[in-house]
């Protein structure tokens, strides 16, 4: 049964008048799921004028109004995680406990904003002159967009709206068009937490959608996460049309492990940040940084660990690595690989050997070794369980690669050596840095973002960087008159 997905605005499920839909599948079983409406320009507009008309309300609700609802999202995402990931695996694919850990890190996000009072507080400064206090507040944006990737289709979402929300904004969302459903799913939990209509709305569309809400008057600010190309355009062209935009790109990891580091632990961290969600994460590993003699170890204890990896249905509780997202994307992925070997890589794993499901867009997982950085296999970003093993004979050489790559969303450094993890820490040119944690997303109380190429605009998201992103500063300079001026009989004396 394929089933249609509309719109969500003004607190309403609201079918598409496009005529445009585009094919949601089970990338299990490569059978189409669903249908989802695209919309047009104008019905972009629409969303846009209900969130405006909700944010004008919202923004004057109390502090503990709208810490109250961010607590009853939060308990609804919390009780509904089995049915959320539900949905998540039959569209994204992922296995299961992928998708738990997924809404898991939401759900921080969430509970991050439910303090939401303590987080708009601002500074006051009594006496600034005589008779003057000095304070400051921050105040909404208005309305703001989020543009979110396919590959966390509920948690990206979450690390904005959330913010946004709590912050007295109305967020529109255009999630990505290929795993719509979770975010219908969130924006019926917000209506049942009390989120007044209109607060969350989505759209469902592609680049005429994006464009509708990059160029609309209304939408003060832009927040996205996808691919790199798309990134720049969106903060040129959301910037060129006045908004504050955070969009933050693609990635390409490293991990350096140096010679003194523990084999097996380094082997067990890049199994599971290489192929974790067949690689279609944006802090997965895809290039292991192998310095000096550790190489060959390392290899083999990586190689020997790949076929113990079960690939299957996300909804097996058994699998491990589940399919990618499309075919389209899946046949790419393994061009990379008949691409990495012919530019002289060494094909240690080959997925496109592997014993995988037939139906669906399954890939086994794929080890090259010797890579190069002049490979399109380096340069690239691949987003599939595909890693790639450089060797480096030194520190500096493994540091140089990594800060000559365009990337610089997260690194990762594996060694028993704490003064050269230091050491690392302070010269590395990457956003987000692990030290014997081969995924170092930060805690929902920092900020997430990379440096380069994988982040346009100058602010993180979520956490504290993502409260300043969703309001603005105001700064009031106020005097009164002297009381003993004053022409009001208090019915007492006045005292200084
Ligand atoms: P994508 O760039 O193709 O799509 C992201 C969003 O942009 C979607 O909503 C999509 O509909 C929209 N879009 C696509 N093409 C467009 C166009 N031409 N004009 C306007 N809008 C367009 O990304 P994806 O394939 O959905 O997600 C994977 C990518 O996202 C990877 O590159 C990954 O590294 C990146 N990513 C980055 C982060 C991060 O935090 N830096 C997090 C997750 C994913």
């Amino acid at each position: 049964m394929v089933t249609r997905i509309s719109h969500w605005i003004d607190g309403a499920v609201v079918p598409g008048t496009s005529g445009r839909t585009g094919p949601v599948y089970n990338p299990a079983t490569g059978l189409q799921s669903g249908e989802v409406d695209l919309a047009s320009a104008e019905e972009v507009n629409g969303a846009v004028a209900s969130a405006k008309a909700a944010a004008a309300e919202w923004r004057s609700s109390s502090l503990s109004r709208r810490s109250a609802v961010l607590f009853a999202f939060r308990e609804l995402l919390h009780d509904g995680a089995d049915e959320l990931a539900k949905i998540l695996t039959a569209e994204h694919g992922k296995v299961l406990a992928d998708a738990h850990g997924e809404i898991a890190r939401g759900l921080e996000n969430v509970e991050f904003a439910c303090g939401v009072p303590q987080l708009l507080k601002g500074g006051f400064s009594e006496q600034a002159s005589s008779g003057v206090d000095v304070y400051s507040i921050r105040q909404p944006l208005g309305v703001v967009a989020g543009i979110t990737p396919f590959n966390f289709p509920a948690m990206v979402p979450l690390w904005m709206a959330a913010n946004a929300i709590a912050c007295g904004n109305a967020f529109v969302l255009k999630p990505s068009e290929k795993d719509p459903s979770s975010s219908m799913w969130l924006a019926e939990a917000w209506k049942k937490a009390g989120l007044p209509d209109g607060v969350f709305s989505v759209v469902h569309g592609d680049k005429e959608a994006v464009d509708a809400l990059l160029t609309h008057p209304d939408i003060a600010a832009v927040s996205f996460v996808g691919s790199t190309p798309i990134a720049r355009y969106i903060y040129e062209t959301g910037t060129a049309h006045g908004k504050r935009v955070q969009a933050l790109g693609g990635a390409k990891n490293h991990m350096v492990v140096l010679p003194d580091a523990d084999v097996d632990m380094a082997a067990d961290a890049a199994v599971s940040a290489a192929y974790g969600a067949a690689g279609e994460r944006c802090m997965a590993i895809s290039v292991a940084v192998a310095v000096g003699d550790v190489g060959g170890p390392l290899v083999d204890a990586i190689a020997a660990r790949l076929p113990k990896l079960r690939v299957g249905n996300g909804a097996d509780p058994d699998s491990e690595m589940g399919p990618l997202i499309t075919r389209e994307h899946r046949d790419k992925v393994a061009g990379y690989i008949a691409s990495g070997a012919e530019s002289g890589a060494v094909v240690v794993v080959d997925g496109r050997e592997a014993d995988v499901p037939s139906d669906g867009f399954f890939l086994g997982t794929t080890l090259l070794d010797q890579v190069t950085p002049e490979m399109e296999v380096y340069r690239d970003e691949i987003f599939g369980p595909v890693l790639c093993v450089v060797r480096a004979d030194t520190y500096e050489e493994a540091l140089e690669l990594v800060n000559a790559n365009q990337y610089a969303n997260g690194v990762a450094i594996f060694t028993r050596d704490g003064g050269a993890a230091r050491q690392f820490q302070f010269d590395v040119e990457v956003g987000m840095v692990g030290i014997n944690v081969p995924i170092p997303v930060p805690v929902a109380y920092y900020s997430f973002g990379g440096w380069k190429a994988s982040l346009f605009g100058d602010t993180h998201m979520y956490g504290p960087e993502g409260i300043n992103f969703y309001t603005r500063g105001k700064v009031v300079t106020s005097r009164w008159p002297d009381p003993a001026t004053s022409v009001i009989d208090l019915g007492f004396p006045r005292t200084r």
